[in-house]
């Protein structure tokens, strides 16, 4: 495998697929550094902290910080860099103080070596951690009212975000919850004595609007402190598979977007989706394998984009 064709795919993915943090922006500074240096004949690039700092940061901000504090630790850097491909790793010198300055530098794997280049790949393969794909951004497609909004991304401060949580959010649960409060407040002061007829009537609506509440505003007001959700149905549309809701911060605010995480199942090699993790598992999402989604069941790492194994007991493991 080449190293630059594994860069060009890790640029791709990394700038389709949303990244917070500083970690992330130091990885994709190196890969597309290392690839721009590759187009000038350098085989071999090295940076060193404060070209990552002037490379990550508007020139104002680099100038203000102290690159020793402001790059990420390598641990976290590695982390990143693992989540994205097992073919690279970092090479990183420290600084030796006066003249010999800290490197930083993007190599492919050297796999004959025995010493493992990340934690994850560190664990015995016994089928117990799982790596997870996103979707690119528009392989979804929404419901198609909501299509002009959701088709790629949307971000949440813009035009399209704007009319899409007054019409579709804030509009909608208004309705929601003023239609049942009609409905007593006609009862209680009505005309007519209460009857049995008319408090049914008030508890079916009551019903369905909880329905309502539950199925369609609720999962995006979860998705502001989950990050990723479940995607309700009726977002998705009949047709499409289940997906979820994925929420993301970017420089310029904050985006939402349709996307679909599987992984393979490293036990029968089932895809594993995500679902929720009721009731056996106290996280909201766990990746299930479609072939046994109770037993097959691995955490979901959104940053990391892995799992380990969380299901029952193996057989193989009791004594
Ligand atoms: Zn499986």
């Amino acid at each position: 495998m080449d190293l630059a064709d594994e860069l060009a795919r890790i640029k791709e993915n990394m700038t389709n697929a949303p990244f917070d943090g500083k970690a992330a922006d130091v990885i994709l500074f190196l890969v597309c550094e290392t690839l721009n240096a590759f187009e000038r004949g350098i085989t071999s690039a090295g940076f060193e902290r404060s070209q990552i700092v002037y490379g990550c940061l508007p020139a104002g901000e680099a100038a203000q910080v102290d690159p020793k504090t402001w790059m990420p630790k390598e641990a976290q850097l590695r982390r990143v860099l693992a989540s994205q491909s097992n073919l690279v790793e970092l090479d990183y010198k420290q600084g030796r103080g006066r003249g010999i300055l800290s490197n930083y530098r993007l190599k492919l794997a050297d796999r004959t070596s025995e010493e493992p280049c990340s934690e994850e790949e560190s664990l015995p393969q016994t089928g117990r951690t799982i790596r997870y794909v996103r979707t690119s951004a528009n392989e979804i497609k929404p419901f198609f009212l909501l299509r002009p909004f959701l088709k790629k991304e949307m971000k949440n401060r813009s035009v399209r975000g704007v009319i899409f949580l007054l019409f579709f959010v804030l509009f909608g649960a208004l309705i929601t919850a003023v239609v049942p409060f009609l409905l007593l407040l006609s009862l209680v002061f009505g005309p007519s004595a209460v009857d049995l007829k008319s408090i049914l009537s008030l508890v079916f609506v009551f019903m369905l609007f909880w329905l309502v509440w539950r199925l369609v505003y609720e999962p995006l007001i979860r998705l502001i402190d989950s990050r990723v959700v479940q995607a309700p149905a009726w977002i998705t549309g009949i047709l499409e598979d289940p997906c979820e809701l994925e929420m993301y911060r970017q420089s310029d605010g904050q985006w939402t977007r349709l996307v679909r995480f599987t992984g393979e199942c490293t036990l029968c090699g089932g895809r594993v989706e995500l679902k929720s993790g009721k009731p056996e598992h106290a996280y909201p999402l766990v990746g299930r394998c479609i072939n046994s989604p109770h037993s097959h069941v691995y955490s979901f790492d959104r940053m990391l984009m892995s799992g380990s194994y969380i299901g029952p007991p193996l057989p193989m493991e009791q004594p």
